[in-house]
C-alpha cells in the first residue's frame, strides 16, 4: 500500500509532540524511523495506526484520506515491544486470532496459520504457550500474528527492544528477508542506528517532532543534511574551528565541519608525500574495538577520532603525529549543509 502523509500535527496539552510532518512511502518499502527518545517516532506511529487522532494534516493510504477510520479498518498490523502475546493461547490460536475476528471458516484459518507457521520458522512449535519460547520465538510469532490477516501496512515499534543483542542481529536478517518475501509496506521504529542501516530501504531521522532527514542509509551517512544527522548515522568528529585545518582555509562559510573517522589518516612524517597538508597533532587516547583500534588525536581545540589497525606498528598515547584530513562535511550558521570539500 502507498502511503500519503501530509502536515501532521500533534499537540498532547501544551507540548508540540509532532511538527509538520509530511512524507510518503512507496508500496513494500520498509522504512525506519530512527532518532533519540522523545522525538515523537511513536506518536507518529500511532497517528497512522489510528491509536492517536492529529490535531491537523492528512493520512492517506492507497489514495483514500483514512483519518477518520477506525484503526481496525485501517487494514494494519502492529508488532510492538509490548504488545504481549496472548498468555493463554498457543502459537496456533495467537496467530489465529486476527483470522476468527475476520470470521474465516475453521479449514481457511488452519490453511493460514500453516502458511504463517512455515513463513515464520515456527513449524513444530504450533501447541506451545507463550511461556515455552524463548524471546525471540515469541517475537516471530507476533509477527505472524500480525501477519495473518494479510495487512497492507505493518508498524513495527521497538520489536526487538527486549532481546539480547546475538538473537536480535539474527532477527534483523530475518525481519528483512520476511519482509522481502510478503512484500508488504512497513514502518520501523528503532533508536539503534545499526539495526535501521541494517533493516531499513529508507531512513527518516526523526528529532524534536521534526523530520531532519529521509533518504536511504547510504545518502544519509554520504551527505547528512544537518550536524545533528552526522551524529546520528555514523560515526564523526565536530570541528567547531573549521577555518584553521589545513587545506580548509577558504571554508569561510563553514562554521562547522564534520569529519568521518574514515577520512582521517595519521602517521610519521615519512609517511606523507606532502608534509605541508598535514597537521601536527598528539595522540590522546587508544581504545582496542577487536578488529582494530580507535585512536583519538588532539589537534588544536578539536579531538578527531579515526581507526586503524595496529598489527605491524603501534602508537602510544603522547606521541607526537602528523594528521591528513581528506574530507569534511561542512555546514553553515544555520546548521545546513552547504559542501563537501574533499
Ligand atoms: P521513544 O523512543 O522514547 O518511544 P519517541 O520518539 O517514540 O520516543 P514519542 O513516544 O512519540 O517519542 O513521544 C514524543 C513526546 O510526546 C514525548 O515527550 C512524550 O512524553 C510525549 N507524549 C507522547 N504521548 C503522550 C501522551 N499520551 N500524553 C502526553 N504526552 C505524550
Amino acid at each position: 500500500m502507498h502511503i500519503e502523509v501530509r502536515n501532521l500535527d500533534k499537540h498532547f496539552g501544551q507540548f508540540h509532540a509532532v511538527k509538520d510532518v509530511s512524507f510518503s512511502i512507496e508500496k513494500g518499502h520498509l522504512i525506519g524511523l530512527l532518532g533519540p527518545s522523545g522525538g515523537g517516532k511513536t506518536s507518529i506511529l500511532r497517528m497512522l495506526a489510528g491509536l492517536e487522532t492529529p490535531d491537523s494534516g492528512d493520512i492517506v493510504f492507497h489514495g483514500q484520506r483514512v483519518n477518520n477510520l477506525p484503526p481496525q479498518e485501517r487494514e494494519i498490523g502492529f508488532v510492538f515491544q509490548n504488545y504481549a502475546l496472548f498468555k493463554h493461547m498457543t502459537v496456533f490460536e495467537n496467530i489465529a486470532f486476527g483470522l476468527k475476528v475476520k470470521k474465516l471458516k475453521k479449514p481457511a484459518i488452519r490453511e493460514r496459520v500453516q502458511e504463517l507457521v512455515e513463513l515464520t520458522g515456527l513449524s513444530g512449535f504450533e501447541n506451545r504457550y507463550p511461556h515455552q519460547l524463548s524471546g525471540g520465538q515469541r517475537q516471530r510469532v507476533a509477527f505472524a500474528r500480525a501477519l495473518a490477516p494479510e495487512p497492507q501496512l505493518l508498524l513495527l515499534d521497538e520489536p526487538f527492544a527486549a532481546i539480547d543483542a546475538k538473537i536480535r542481529q539474527e532477527l534483523r536478517t530475518w525481519l528483512r528477508e520476511l519482509i522481502e518475501r510478503v512484500g508488504i509496506t512497513s514502518i520501523f521504529v528503532t533508536h539503534d542506528q545499526d539495526e535501521a542501516i541494517e533493516v531499513a530501504d529508507e531512513i527518516m531521522i526523526i528529532n524534536g517532532g521534526r523530520v531532519e532527514q529521509k533518504g536511504t542509509p547510504w545518502d544519509i551517512y554520504k551527505q547528512p543534511s544537518t550536524p545533528f544527522v552526522a551524529s546520528f548515522i555514523g560515526e564523526s568528529t565536530i570541528i567547531e574551528d573549521v577555518n584553521r585545518l589545513k587545506g580548509f582555509e577558504n571554508s569561510s562559510q563553514a562554521s562547522r565541519a564534520l569529519i568521518r573517522p574514515e577520512y582521517i589518516e595519521i602517521g610519521h612524517a615519512g609517511e606523507f608525500r606532502l608534509l605541508s597538508a598535514t597537521e601536527k597533532g598528539t595522540v590522546r587516547h587508544l581504545h582496542f574495538r577487536g578488529s582494530q583500534w580507535m585512536v583519538e588525536v588532539e589537534v588544536g581545540a578539536s579531538r578527531l577520532i579515526t581507526y586503524r589497525s595496529l598489527e605491524k606498528e603501534t602508537l602510544e598515547v603522547g606521541q607526537e603525529v602528523h594528521v591528513l584530513v581528506h574530507r569534511a562535511y561542512l555546514f553553515n550558521e544555520e546548521e545546513s549543509w552547504i559542501a563537501e570539500n574533499a
